[in-house]
Order: C-alpha cells, then structure tokens, then sequence
C-alpha cells in the first residue's frame, strides 16, 4: 500500500515537472566537422575537456527523466561525433522518452537509421538553402569542403531525408534566415521534401559564442518577416507540414540547455548562463535550479516549443525490415 502511495507521489511529481520544463536539448558533442560562421553552439571550451563517458551520459539521462523531461533533443556541436550517440539514444527511448537528433547529417548511414529506427523518433536535418552554393558561402558544409570553396551538403541530407521518410521517421527541418540566403527560395525543396516540421531561425548573435563572425550574416526582423511570410503563402497548399518560425526575442529564455559535461544553460540575456555544478554531481533537478530563473515557460509555449511530438511519433509507418532491406 505504502509502495503504491509512494509511486503515486513520484508520478504525480513528474508530471508537475514536465508541465514546467517538458523538453531539453543535450549538446553532447562539442566538436563539429562543420563550419558555419553564424555558429552558436561552438562550444570552444568544452572541446578543451575529455568527453564524460557513456555511464556518465547515462546518469544525465536517468536524471532528465526522473524529473519528468518528456523529449529530449540530441545536439552538438555535431552529435553524431560521439562515440556514445546510439547508446544514450537508445537508453533515452528505454527510459520512455520521446527522442529526436539534429544533425548536419554527414556519418548517417542507411544502415544507421535502420539500426536506429526502434529508438529514434525524431530526425532534423539543418539545411539553409535550395542550393550549396549558398551553403558554401554560409560555411555549411565540411570544414575540408568548404576550404575548398564547395559544400556537398544539400545533396547529402537529401539522400537521407528520403531514406529516413521511406522508414517512418518524423522529419524536422531546420533553416537558419541570414543575409546569405533572405532572398533564396527553399519552397519547391522543402515541398519535396515533406518535413513534417519547418523551422524558421533567425540568425541569432550570442556574446562569447559567434560574436564578430555572425555579424555580416545579420538581418532586421522585417527581412526575416518577409522571408516566413513568403516561403508560407507558397507552401500554404502544404497542410501536413508545420511551419514555425523564431525570432531572436523567441529564441531567448525559453530553451533548456545542457551542454557536454553536464552542466545545464539557458540564453535568456544573449549569453549562456551555466549552472554551476552538474547534473552528474548534483542531478538535474539541482543544476536546472540553479539556472531556471533564465526560462520562461510561457515563452516557451508561444514559440511553440510544445508539440505534438509524441503522437506523431507513433504514427510511424514501421515498414518491415528483411535482413536490411527495406519491403514495401
Ligand atoms: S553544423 Fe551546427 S554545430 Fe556544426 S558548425 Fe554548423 S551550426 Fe555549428
């Protein structure tokens, strides 16, 4: 009876939570094979550190969740980098959280989403224009590439936003609106390919972070305006796809940030504000304390930050697998 009172108060904890915070984005890799100029997740200084380790992760993991965290969106850096990116994956959805990764796609591999497609709910691929021509001039693309003055890097994610799509997975795409692609049209692409959310990001200057190199890539708010306001009169025909755009104001305070060694952050003032200890000494509920005054759940709700990521999620198609070959 007591053990039953005792799960009821910890359920009833949770979902009081998760009412407050219901998602986190886990910057578990400070490294990054990309080089964006408008970057603001460099995370210079944790490069600098030894990664934690798997178990590690997956104290940050058991922690998010005991506090009622409902997704938990996997970043970096580029987190498909990590040497631990599947199991922390993997123990994420055993731990009956929703899971999504943003990535800039380059180490994914049909064999990796078919792996990964029990446990994955959510793939977002960061793509700013129709063409790498743009992407080359933006820095998206290959560090290697871009020395080269190329980017292969919409052809890439192309490849593997279909594969994903023909799987089940849910598709979010990510576009970043700076002065290196205001006037580019992304609508004949973005109806092909059929994300099933369309995010809009204003480019976004953070102190310590892209200062200096983001600011020939700024925009006014109105360019931006235009720039939504446009690209959702030519896909308004596109109903299964959401749109939602985020201005810097919208991007400021209403994420909930943790960073690779365990430390939880918020932007609320244009520059990152960290926790002081971290989740693997104090656990999340003491570390998110620390820094909860820099978020807003009101904003966070108008920006739209609640979904309905977990029914989407299990709306997946489930194809049949034959020894890795896709059927139907
Ligand atoms: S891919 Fe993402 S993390 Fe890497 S440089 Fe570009 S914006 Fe930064």
């Amino acid at each position: 009876m007591e053990m039953i009172q005792i799960s009821n108060i910890r359920e009833k904890e949770k979902r009081e939570n998760s009412s407050r915070l219901p998602a986190v984005n886990w910057h578990l890799e400070a490294y990054c094979n990309y080089g964006c100029k408008f970057c603001y997740a460099p995370l210079r200084e944790q490069r600098e550190k030894e990664r934690i380790s798997k178990d590690e992760g997956f104290i940050i993991l058991h922690s998010i969740a005991d506090y009622g965290v409902e997704k938990i969106n996997f970043v970096g850096g580029e987190p498909m980098l990590n040497p631990y990116i599947d199991d922390w994956i993997i123990e994420a959805k055993e731990l009956g959280l929703v899971t999504s990764i943003v990535s800039n796609g380059t180490k994914m591999t049909e064999e990796w989403l078919l792996r990964m497609s029990p446990y994955l709910d959510w793939l977002g691929l960061s793509i700013d224009a129709s063409n790498d021509e743009i992407h080359t001039r933006i820095g998206r693309g290959r560090i290697g590439e871009i020395r080269d003055n190329k980017s292969s890097h919409l052809k890439r994610c192309l490849e593997i936003s279909r594969f994903a799509k023909k799987i089940g997975y849910g598709l979010k795409l990510n576009t970043v609106v700076c002065s290196e692609n205001i006037f580019d049209d992304m609508s004949e692409l973005v109806s092909d390919m059929q994300p099933n959310r369309w995010k809009l990001f204003k480019v976004l200057p953070i102190s310590g972070e892209n200062d200096g190199l983001v600011d020939s890539m700024l925009i006014t708010d109105l360019q931006f305006q235009n720039y939504v306001n446009r690209h959702r009169d030519k896909l308004s025909n596109q109903k299964i796809i959401q749109i939602v755009s985020e201005d810097n104001d919208e991007m400021l305070g209403t994420y909930a940030m943790i960073d690779p060694q365990g430390l939880v952050y918020t932007n609320l003032n244009g520059n990152y504000s960290y926790s002081q200890d971290s989740i693997l000494k104090v656990g999340f509920s003491n570390a998110w304390a620390q820094v909860e005054d820099g978020f807003s759940n009101e904003g966070f709700n108008e920006r739209g930050g609640f979904w309905s990521w977990k029914k989407d999620s299990e709306q997946k198609l489930n194809l049949p697998v034959f020894r890795g070959e896709i059927i139907g």
